[in-house]
């Protein structure tokens, strides 16, 4: 037989001009005697390999729970998030990297198999690591929690993106291909395996419909509960007699599935209060001004920058330590520093004056900014006040730094002109204009 084979593969060398190398060939035997593959693989004149083995980048027979399967992926990972990188990279670079990471994670590897936990989170420690790292290397203190690093721009997040959710949507996308393409051999295989037989699934019993499904083991009491509220999902579903059935994914206009659409669902699903309680920051990601600076606007709208009153409650500073440094009268928070500083209420002043506006300022800086943002309907104010809010806390906290770091100190005039320095570089124009 095994000379057919080779007969067969000669012909399609000669019809196609496709030369298969058999000295570069392996033969993969499953269930057979070892007297019999050595006398096909003398015959072939090709290597005898055994499974597990990499097949077009993915490791054939392994398996998928195991954290050694996966060691591909998470050495690509740790070879793009390299620690060297984050001496020379701010937030926002180290930002664009790890999401350009996540999505050149080979496509193939994550549609075929489920991430195990302990993969997801190897993962995600990489990422975390990379991210909140100090220039020195070591680990620092994150600003936020992982969650909203990972939710969407659109809900005012980071926008990075989960792995395990691009995992579970590519995934899905089988179901949907199972459901939707006829005679797969692939289909048929499940089917032939799992013994499945998709007409047995709905039981007609005069009326009302009774959705009859057979499990293939028993089923755990929280998967009971899982059950239970599928069939409270699908009991106001009405079915009809007169109407051929198919098969529609609802969040998509055309009616069809898309890892993207799967996503976005699943997203705003698992979204929870805390994340969409800074909806509000979502107007902050309109390219206004660099990027590190965009980033900087959202940490303090979300109040976690590290201003003194926040390094003393985590015990790096001393309680005494957290007084502000511009007026050196109250404790430093998010809200005096950006705010209710009367060093910083002076910069503001300047800025109201340019735009030749009178306004009462609300008391915190989400009030200021939605009020500062919202005030215009056109475009091309709005994106002037948003430039004006960015270059006013930016120049703060560059001030404050100096104060801090390098013993400098800048009158407020100085701050004054500096904002408009930095209006001037990032808009390439005066705030003045029109
Ligand atoms: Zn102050």
């Amino acid at each position: 037989m095994i000379v057919n084979y080779k007969r067969l593969l000669r012909c399609f060398d000669l019809m196609s001009g496709l030369s298969i190398n058999f000295d570069k060939s392996n033969l993969i035997s499953v269930n057979c005697e070892q007297g019999w593959v050595d006398q096909a693989s003398g015959i072939l004149g090709c290597k005898q390999a055994v499974l597990p083995v990499r097949y077009l980048g993915i490791s054939l027979r392994a398996n998928p729970c195991l954290v050694k399967t996966w060691k591909p992926i998470i050495d690509k990972v740790e070879e793009k998030l390299n620690l060297w990188k984050v001496k020379v990279l701010n937030k926002a670079s180290k930002l664009v990297l790890i999401k350009s990471m996540l999505n050149s994670l080979p496509m193939y590897y994550l549609s075929l198999y489920k991430m195990s936990k302990a993969v997801a989170d190897k993962l995600i420690g990489l990422q975390r690591r990379f991210l909140w790292c100090n220039e020195d290397g070591n680990y620092g203190i994150p600003l936020v929690k992982w969650e909203l690093v990972q939710a969407p721009k659109k809900v005012g997040e980071l926008g990075v993106g989960d792995a395990v959710l691009r995992n579970t949507a590519l995934l899905f996308k089988w179901w949907w291909r199972f459901s939707k393409e006829d005679c797969l051999l692939w289909k048929k295989i499940v089917y032939s395996c799992y013994n499945i037989n998709p007409n047995v699934m709905l039981a007609y019993q005069h009326l009302p419909w009774i959705w009859n499904f057979h499990w293939r083991k028993e089923l755990f009491q929280w998967e009971m509960d899982l059950v239970h509220q599928l069939h409270e999902r699908l009991r106001p579903v009405k079915l009809s007699t007169d109407r051929h059935d198919a098969i529609v994914w609802k969040f998509d206009k055309k009616g069809v599935f898309s890892t993207s659409s799967f996503l976005q669902v699943i997203q705003s699903e698992i979204l929870v209060d805390e994340i969409t309680s800074y909806s509000f920051t979502s107007a902050i990601w309109r390219s206004v001004v660099p990027p590190r600076v965009e980033l900087f606007g959202w940490f303090v709208l979300v109040g976690r920058v590290n201003i003194m009153k926040r390094l003393s409650r985590l015990g790096v500073i001393p309680n005494s330590d957290n007084v502000c440094v511009l007026c050196k009268k109250e404790i430093e928070s998010v809200q005096h520093l950006f705010l209710l500083c009367e060093v910083t209420w002076r910069v503001w002043c300047t800025w109201l004056r340019y735009f030749r506006t009178d306004w009462a300022v609300s008391g915190t800086i989400k009030g200021l900014f939605e009020s500062w943002t919202g005030m215009h309907s056109r475009k091309q104010e709005q994106r002037k006040w948003l430039t004006g809010f960015f270059v006013v806390i930016w120049n703060i906290w560059w001030e404050r730094n100096d104060r801090i770091f390098k013993i400098k100190e800048a009158s407020v005039a100085k701050m004054q002109s500096r904002t408009i320095l930095s209006y001037q570089e990032w808009t390439s124009s005066d705030p003045g204009e029109c």
